[in-house]
């Protein structure tokens, strides 16, 4: 493996990193949820662009995920038998 035969001078680095400049993020605020978005892209929070429905979120996913398994659990519930009902209704005034 090739070694450097010279310690490198402060001012010798110093020079080659002037050449990087630390480059400013220009953040702006998703029109829907607020939420920090960079410029140009899909809110990551609610996937929307503009305004508009672009991507399914994580969150998109799952609630849906969700839906479907409460669907799936109505349709193995026993049938005929009647649904429980809240065993104390509070009476009307
Ligand atoms: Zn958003």
């Amino acid at each position: 493996m090739p070694v450097p035969k010279r310690k490198t001078s402060k001012a010798r680095r110093d020079k080659r990193a002037a050449g990087k400049k630390e480059t400013v993020v220009i953040i702006s605020r998703c029109q829907t949820c607020n939420a920090p978005v960079l410029p140009h892209q899909v809110c990551k929070e609610c996937g929307h662009y503009k305004g508009i429905k672009i991507i399914r979120t994580k969150t998109d996913r799952m609630y849906e995920r969700n839906q479907a398994r409460q669907a799936k659990q109505k349709a193995n519930a026993p049938v005929g038998k009647p649904m429980e009902q809240p065993a104390e209704q509070a009476p009307k005034k």
